[in-house]
């Protein structure tokens, strides 16, 4: 990929029959979501010949970029805190409507390891922090008992999306890309050994491509270059509680251990 360029396929979701209501608000966070950009660096955005041909069969948005484009494209790394200071109370997406509180992330900014989750749900939108609820306790536990680590000193949590998706819904491609530069330059500010995708849509949006994630968990992949392991996410875990399911995660996290080791 060229330097200063990335392939922006949210456009595809930008389609001209769309009713105006739906489009008026994805023009104006895919408005806010340029601005950003043009802060942080970018000079140009081509969009993929493939919109051009017909925009409604593009599949959800993936994303092309990595950390290392964004380490040379972007400004200098930023710290944690001035990352969350430039995302500030952020209305670059629908989201910002029905939240109540933007949760940034949570732990230790120089953790060896990240792990990735979705988005936050209503324990999490409620305290400003991420994974506090079940699916949160189930990820503690994960960490804790499972790993031997601590949750606070070991690691870093944050999800794809900042702000609670109405009803606990998946985040769609447009707040995943709005959120996508945030994700980035907290990453790049952690720096970690390991990151571990929990589920498909962290998977599928660091791997830029839908994951199947109960065939691909427990593969390794690379995000600019730092580990990236896929998982099950703990909600997941939690709906099939079955001794397969724990036994994958559990040798997952396996890996990830001897990983950060080496
Ligand atoms: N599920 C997630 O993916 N993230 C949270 O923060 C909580 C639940």
């Amino acid at each position: 990929m060229r330097k200063g360029l990335f392939y922006f396929r949210p456009f595809a979701i930008l389609t001209f029959n769309m009713e105006t209501p739906k489009r008026e608000h994805l023009v104006r966070d895919l408005k806010n979501y340029l601005i950003h950009l043009k802060d942080v660096g970018y000079t140009e955005i081509p969009c993929e010949t493939e919109l051009f041909v017909d925009a409604q069969q593009v599949p959800a948005p993936s994303r092309s970029h990595s950390l290392s484009q964004s380490n040379s494209e972007m400004a200098n790394n930023k710290s944690l805190a001035a990352v969350q200071k430039e995302l500030g109370d952020c209305t670059r997406c629908k989201l910002s409507e029905g939240r109540k509180t933007i949760v940034f992330g949570s732990g230790n900014p120089n953790a060896d390891l990240v792990f990735v989750g979705e988005g936050p749900g209503a324990d999490e939108d409620e305290q400003g922090l991420p994974f506090v609820g079940r699916a949160g306790k189930k990820l503690t536990e994960i960490i804790e008992k499972g790993m031997g680590l601590s949750r606070e000193k070991d690691t870093y949590i944050c999800n794809i999306v900042k702000c609670r998706p109405p009803g606990n819904r998946d985040p769609e491609p447009d707040e995943i890309a709005a959120c996508n530069p945030f994700l980035i330059q907290q990453l790049k500010a952690i720096k970690p050994k390991v990151i571990v995708a929990l589920g498909k849509p962290a998977s599928s949006t660091l791997l830029g491509r839908p994951v199947p994630i109960t065939k691909e968990r427990g593969t390794w992949h690379e995000y600019a270059g730092i580990k990236l392991m896929l998982t099950l996410h703990p909600s997941y875990l939690i709906r099939f509680y079955t001794l397969e399911n724990r036994k994958a995660v559990h040798e997952d996290m396996k890996k990830v251990l001897r990983e950060l080791k080496k």
